[in-house]
């Protein structure tokens, strides 16, 4: 879809491209001072760095998740990546043989199954229930765990959902991950961009004994997809993650290193008065918070569409009371071909209902309303074409 949406641009038409959650690319500008950190250190950027990073950001990372609970995490314990995409398919290569099995929430991002399913491993889909705000159902979770089971991916704050499961919730799953002997992979790229009411707690705060990888980068609430900087934190027994961090450090190696300038971006990053920036968009009233709100109040006008406002992220996970014999993927490609909207159905992000699109909210208001609107319209051409 996105191909064709590229196709009709180059034939001249305007496309709301509600697709990616790119934040530079709607106009959201990363801090100054970031900017800065990176151009002054441009000089020394030029030779490799140590495979898991430079020293300097990876105890910049470290004290960031001391201070967000996590008080066991160590600068050793660190891994810079070149985003959260390369480090998940560098974590997922040490840890899985071929014939295992990884578990990964539906809906949820796609990069988790298919860097799994790139390992010889399987991906096990577990569901999460829009009856219960998108948390997954731990009975269903367990009944998942099988004898070749090594880990459970959790997204939290997730894409596309944009639900933030409660401590309960984590506790559960940690509570199974002790109970069979799993590593908890847990994807927190989203845990500084949690909307008013929502108080973030990271995984590995509620599981120090276990061994836990928590992800997370400067792609979304830093406003710098481009940059390619994302890291890891692992955490946990000793014994068992030295060696497994000793797999992951050659795999590492064959790539050299992350891209360093971006590197020099990570401590500015995780200063004190970026990160309040970042949550003065998501307070009441912030940047992402009106987007967040212009959408549904726009969409939930129209009696066919359903959903609660996310509680992080910044996508809208709608609901959509189609005719019968029309998927999701028809209703994408119709308003894609004939309204100039680009969204992305919900099946291809796991959800299995056929019933949901996935919309980042990350344009301008404006921008976000006329999408909305041609977003009915294409209800009514559907409804109107049976
Ligand atoms: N994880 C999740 C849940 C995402 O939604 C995304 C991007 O949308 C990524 C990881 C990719 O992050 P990065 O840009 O750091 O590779």
């Amino acid at each position: 879809m996105a191909r064709r949406a590229a196709y009709l641009r180059a034939q001249g038409h305007s496309i709301i491209d509600l697709h990616l959650g790119d934040p530079a690319a709607h106009g959201l500008g990363a801090p100054d001072s970031v900017l800065r950190a990176a151009a002054e250190h441009l000089d020394d950027a030029a030779t490799y760095s140590d495979e898991r990073g430079l020293p300097v950001a990876r105890e910049a990372v470290a004290d960031h998740y001391r201070q967000a609970g996590i008080t066991h995490a160590a600068a050793d314990r660190v891994f810079l990546g070149n985003g959260v995409s390369e480090l998940a398919s560098l974590t997922l290569q040490a840890l899985l043989d071929p014939g295992d099995t990884v578990l990964v929430p539906a809906p949820g991002y796609p990069l988790w199954p298919a860097c799994a399913t790139l390992t010889g491993a399987t991906a096990v889909p577990y569901a999460c229930h829009e009856d219960t705000a998108w948390s997954p159902d731990l009975a269903g979770l367990a009944a998942c765990i099988g004898p070749r089971t090594r880990a459970i991916v959790v997204i939290n704050p997730d894409n596309p959902t944009g639900a933030h499961w409660p401590p309960a919730t984590l506790e559960g799953i940690a509570d199974l991950a002790r109970r069979h002997d799993l590593m908890l992979l847990s994807d927190e790229i989203y845990a500084e961009l949690c909307y008013p009411g929502t108080l973030h707690v990271p995984l590995a705060a509620l599981a120090p004994d276990l061994p836990c990888l928590t992800l997370g980068g400067l792609s979304k609430f830093c406003r710098l997809p481009g940059y390619r900087a994302g890291w890891m934190v692992a955490t946990g027994p000793h014994p068992v993650m030295d060696a497994y961090l000793s797999a992951l450090t050659s795999l590492a190696g064959l790539r050299m290193c992350p891209n360093v300038p971006a590197q020099y971006a990570i401590p500015t990053s995780l200063c004190a008065d970026v990160l309040a920036q970042t949550r003065r968009s998501t307070a009441p009233g912030g940047t992402l918070t009106l987007r967040r709100d212009t959408l549904h109040t726009a969409l939930t006008r129209h009696p066919d569409i359903h959903y609660a406002r996310p509680d992080g992220a910044f996508y809208a996970f709608p609901r959509i009371t189609l005719p019968p014999d029309t998927s999701d993927e028809d209703f994408a490609h119709h308003l894609l071909e004939h309204h100039h909207v680009l969204a992305t159905p919900g099946s291809q992000l796991g959800d299995t209902t056929g019933t949901h699109i996935r919309l980042s909210t990350l344009a301008p208001p404006a921008e976000l309303n006329i999408a909305a609107h041609r977003i009915h319209r294409t209800i009514e051409d559907l409804i109107g074409r049976r």
